[in-house]
């Protein structure tokens, strides 16, 4: 009877706590209940990857074979009039490959940058693409407005007035741009590029972008010839000319940055402005490699970014994380790593290249509701089987999967939901996709 009085008051008091969900965040315990359990036994498990740049639209356009061997600048000249001949459809089906490629290697937040509306096609497009594949997405309403016949880069037919691209950028804000935290959608404003939109335009989108709290993005700094590009037509440097139009803060973050000085640097650190390393892109257009080591000690936060995929020419975000860990190494070794006897000097390591992966990419994204497992963050994660002959020997669950190959994922969960389970895409048909995404890149190629 002793026993049985000084048991039962515990035993009802737990069954109590065991239906509190903040008992079982305190205890580590699991719920007793749940819409699905999975044994995910010899799998390694992660908060879902954050993809920080990319233009879906170009998975149309991959190794095109005479934009295979290029310089950004013709590589873009190569492909601008194909781009030229997207539709809605277009610009629909290759999201939904891009988002597909990405949830298949753990990506479960991705940022877009769509700079080109060629015959009626809108973001609307790309956001209804991300809302069947069921990707988290900062859709970035891009732009161009400085063509040919006014000194840019891109022809005067693939460009916009401002005036249309201001009233879009404004419509699609207030449309679809979601502060809630664990927001699907959210809306960016990205002028393309200082090559290839006027003075104007990086003013005002700045100051609408402001005005209703969303972030600004845009490509900075890429290659040398957009350094000297920038020298001649404005009198700057690209991040003086940036801050000339007020495009520094912790709501601004640049794809690439690979040309940039030392006290550049300090300018991106003392602003809060974030990096979308791309490292894939910047070694497939020879464009440089980017100073990420120098940018984390000065405290700039880093994420990754697949690129578009014309210049990649995929978008597997965890096998991004393996390159960044790679040329990071590379840099290191023309550094003078081998022969430097200081003990400080440390190369970069696989924890490192995830969390630019994870939580760099949410805090370059202004995003703290994603990029890593904690109570009051969103239910992202992926899971790899590391039982899988290339993963044989390995002594290190999770510096496996960025040593080894990269794979596809087998579990990909956004908002608590499967976007992959047991290595199928489950939210739309892959192989109907496959189909209709290689007609449209034919009929591209073949139009001209
Ligand atoms: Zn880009």
């Amino acid at each position: 009877m002793k026993r049985h009085r000084l048991c039962f008051p515990q035993a009802i008091r737990r069954r109590k706590l065991w239906r509190n969900s903040r008992f079982h965040y305190l205890y580590g315990y699991l719920p007793s209940t749940a819409d699905e359990v999975l044994d995910l036994k010899g799998h390694l498990v992660l908060p879902g990857l954050v993809n920080t740049h990319h233009h879906f639209y170009q998975t149309l356009t991959r190794a095109v074979p005479a934009a295979q061997d290029a310089n950004l600048f013709n590589w873009l000249t190569t492909l601008y009039p194909i781009w030229a001949r997207m539709n809605p459809e277009d610009i629909f089906t290759s999201a939904q490959t891009a988002l597909a490629e990405l949830a298949f290697s753990g990506c479960t937040t991705a940022s877009d940058h769509l700079y080109l509306f060629p015959n009626g096609s809108r973001l609307d497009d790309e956001i209804a693409a991300a809302q069947e594949v069921g990707l988290r997405l900062q859709a970035s309403r891009g732009s161009m407005s400085l063509g040919e016949s006014k000194g840019g880069l891109p022809p005067d037919a693939v460009v916009d007035s401002e005036e249309s691209i201001l009233r879009d950028s404004q419509r699609v804000i207030e449309q679809y741009h979601d502060t809630r935290p664990g927001a699907m959608v959210q809306i960016v404003l990205a002028p393309c590029s200082p090559f290839s939109v006027t003075t104007d335009l990086l003013k005002q989108s700045a100051q609408l972008a402001r005005n209703y709290g969303v972030h600004l993005h845009t490509h900075l700094a890429e290659t040398e010839d957009e350094e000297q590009f920038c020298l001649q037509k404005f009198g700057h440097r690209l991040v003086g000319y940036m801050q000339e139009v007020d495009w520094v803060g912790d709501d601004v973050w640049f794809a690439h940055a690979v040309w940039v000085h030392d006290e550049e640097i300090k300018v991106f650190a003392k602003h809060n402005c974030g990096v979308a390393h791309c490292p894939t892109s910047n070694m497939r257009l020879a464009s440089g490699i980017a100073p990420v080591k120098e940018y984390r000690a000065a405290g700039v936060n880093v994420g990754l970014g697949v690129d578009g995929s014309a210049a990649n020419d995929g978008s597997h975000l965890l096998a991004e994380v393996r390159t960044a860990m790679l040329v990071a190494r590379v840099k290191e070794g023309i550094t003078g790593y081998s022969l430097s006897n200081d003990p400080n000097r440390k190369l970069m390591t696989a924890r490192e290249a995830l969390a630019l992966g994870t939580r760099g990419g949410a805090a370059v994204l202004g995003r703290n509701d994603v990029g890593s497992l904690k109570r009051g963050k969103c239910a992202d994660f992926f899971a790899i089987n590391l039982n899988r002959i290339g993963f044989t020997g390995m002594h290190d669950p999770v510096a496996t999967i960025v040593f080894g190959q990269p794979v596809n994922v087998d579990y990909t969960v956004v908002a608590g939901k499967f976007i992959v389970k047991e290595g199928h895409l489950v939210t739309i048909d892959e192989r109907q996709l496959a189909e209709k995404h290689n007609k449209a890149a034919k009929r591209l190629l073949n139009e001209s």
